[in-house]
C-alpha cells in the first residue's frame, strides 16, 4: 500500500481511508486527574476536560476552591470529584489517585499544573527558598507523574501533560527567579525522559510552556504591574487567559495527538520569537 505523504509502504488502511478520518479531540469515557485544579490554569484545564467528555479528579491543597471547580464542570454536564493532597507527598498523591479511581474509574489522562512562584536575587536567595520552589515545581511534578504513570501502565496506557513555562526556555527580563526557571527547565526534560521510558507501554508524556497568563500567580506584587508591559512584548498583543492554555492541553491529551510524545509546546502568543 502507498503511504499518503511519502509514497512508501506504510501502515493499515488505504491512503484515502487514512485521509478522511477526522481527528478526534474528544475525551468521552476517559478519567483524568488535574493537579492545581483549584485555581488558574489547572482549573481552566479541568473544566475543559469535563467539557470534552472526561470525568475529572480535581486535586489541590486543602483550602483551595475545589468545590468551585467541581461545580463548574458539573454545570457543563461533566462529572468531577475533589481530592486534596500535597503534590510533593507520594503517599498523598497515590491515595488521591486511588480515591479518584474508586469514584470515577481507571485514570488514563493527567495534567500536572500545581505550582508556586516567588522571586529573590540569586546572590541572596536563601537555600530554603530555592529548595521549596524546586520541591513543588519539579519534584512535585515527578511525584505526580510517577503515581499517574504507575496507574496508567496498570490501566493499559494514557497521556500526561505537565505545565512547565516559557521560563524553561528564557530567563524572564526583570524577574529574579533562578529557582523557578531551573525547575521549569527540569520539567521539560523530565517529560522527555518519561516519554521514552513509557513510550512502548502506551503512555505519552508532553509538556506545555505557557507565556504570561492572568491567574493568582501573576497577581503577586513583583509581576502584577509588569503584566501590561509583557502584553506589548507579545507578538499576538496580549497576555494569555487560563482558557488559552486549555485547548492545547486537550489536544495533547486526545487521540488527535497520538503520535506526539516528549514535546514541549510553547503557548506564549509568540513571546519567545522576539
Ligand atoms: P495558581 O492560580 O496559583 O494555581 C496553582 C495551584 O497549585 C494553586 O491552587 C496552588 O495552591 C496549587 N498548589 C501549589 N502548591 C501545591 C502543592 N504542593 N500541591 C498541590 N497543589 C499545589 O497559578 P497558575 O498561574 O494557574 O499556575 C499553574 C501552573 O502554570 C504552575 O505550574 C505555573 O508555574 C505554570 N505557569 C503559570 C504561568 C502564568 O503566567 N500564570 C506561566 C507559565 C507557567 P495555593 O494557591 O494554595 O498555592
Amino acid at each position: 500500500m502507498q503511504d499518503a505523504t511519502a509514497g512508501t509502504t506504510a501502515g493499515p488502511g488505504t491512503p484515502h481511508e487514512r485521509r478522511w478520518k477526522a481527528p478526534n479531540f474528544r475525551l468521552d469515557g476517559r478519567v483524568g486527574l488535574v493537579t492545581g485544579a483549584g485555581s488558574g490554569i489547572g482549573r481552566a484545564i479541568a473544566l475543559a476536560l469535563g467539557a470534552s467528555g472526561a470525568s475529572v479528579g480535581c486535586l489541590d491543597l486543602a483550602g483551595a476552591d475545589l468545590a468551585g471547580s467541581v461545580a463548574d464542570i458539573e454545570a457543563v454536564g461533566g462529572r468531577a470529584v475533589a481530592v486534596t493532597a500535597d503534590a510533593t507527598d507520594p503517599a498523598a498523591v497515590a491515595a488521591a489517585i486511588g480515591s479518584v479511581e474508586q469514584d470515577l474509574g481507571p485514570i488514563s489522562l493527567a495534567v500536572n499544573a500545581a505550582g508556586i512562584a516567588n522571586a529573590a536575587p540569586a546572590e541572596n536567595m536563601p537555600l530554603s527558598q530555592w529548595q521549596k520552589v524546586i520541591d513543588v515545581d519539579l519534584t512535585g511534578v515527578f511525584v505526580s507523574c510517577q503515581a499517574e504513570g504507575q496507574a496508567m501502565l496498570r490501566n493499559g496506557g494514557g497521556a500526561i501533560v505537565n505545565i512547565a513555562s516559557m521560563s524553561a526556555t528564557i530567563a524572564n527580563r526583570g524577574l529574579t527567579q533562578a529557582h523557578y526557571n531551573a525547575a521549569k527547565a527540569g520539567v521539560v526534560q523530565l517529560g522527555r525522559s518519561l516519554a521514552w521510558e513509557w513510550a512502548d507501554r502506551g503512555v505519552r508524556v508532553n509538556s506545555i510552556s505557557p507565556g504570561y497568563t492572568y491567574t493568582p500567580m501573576t497577581r503577586r506584587p513583583e509581576q502584577a504591574e509588569a503584566m501590561e508591559g509583557y502584553a506589548g512584548d507579545t507578538p499576538l498583543g496580549r497576555n494569555a487567559q487560563p482558557e488559552d492554555i486549555a485547548g492545547p492541553a486537550i489536544f495533547l491529551l486526545s487521540d488527535a495527538a497520538d503520535y506526539i510524545t516528549g514535546v514541549d509546546l510553547l503557548v506564549d502568543g509568540g513571546f519567545t520569537i522576539w
